[in-house]
């Protein structure tokens, strides 16, 4: 079992609607939802639009793999109707639902596919913001949810 923290992007139709539809598939398709941030809502980076963002971010813990959590968060997207993969070099686009792989446990992997850390999460307020909230929530919730306590 791994602990991952995805990221939750969506800035096309009812963000919190999207972003509480993949919430409910992630819970269903890659595991327990652990903890999860508030939502906020951020300014496009990197590309022009008049799309505001709403991000999250939330705790799960998986039996998947690295590359198996790539390929479900991916099914998510395109079931929820994302169209368009980013490529290398070509501009961000307005998207549905975009869902990021931020950490999985310790590791460090960076492959053509799959990159994690995410490059990018140090930089944006918009993933560290959640972020930070999310796993503070994680190291404070009640016993019995997120990670095993030691007996008091
Ligand atoms: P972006 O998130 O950069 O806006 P996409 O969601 O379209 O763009 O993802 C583009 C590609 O990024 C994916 O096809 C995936 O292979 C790759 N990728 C690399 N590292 C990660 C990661 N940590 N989480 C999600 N996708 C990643
Ligand atoms: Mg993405």
């Amino acid at each position: 079992m791994a602990l991952t923290y995805l990221a939750l992007g969506s800035n096309l139709g009812d963000g919190p609607v999207m972003l509480r539809m993949a919430l409910s598939m992630i819970s269903v398709h890659v595991g327990r939802v652990l903890a999860q941030s508030d939502m906020i809502q951020s300014e496009p980076w990197g590309f022009e639009s008049q799309h505001p963002f709403t991000n999250a971010v939330c705790a799960v813990r998986t039996e998947l793999a690295p590359m198996e959590l790539l390929s479900v968060t991916q099914k998510i997207e395109y079931q929820m109707g994302r169209t368009h993969k980013h490529a290398p070099g070509e501009p961000y686009r307005d998207r549905i639902i975009d869902i990021d792989i931020l950490t999985y446990d310790d590791l460090n992997i960076q492959t053509e596919e799959l990159t994690i850390p995410h490059p990018h999460m140090k930089e944006r307020d918009f993933v560290m913001t959640p972020l930070l909230q999310c796993q503070d929530r994680l190291a404070h919730q009640p016993r019995g949810r997120g990670r095993p306590r030691r007996t008091e």
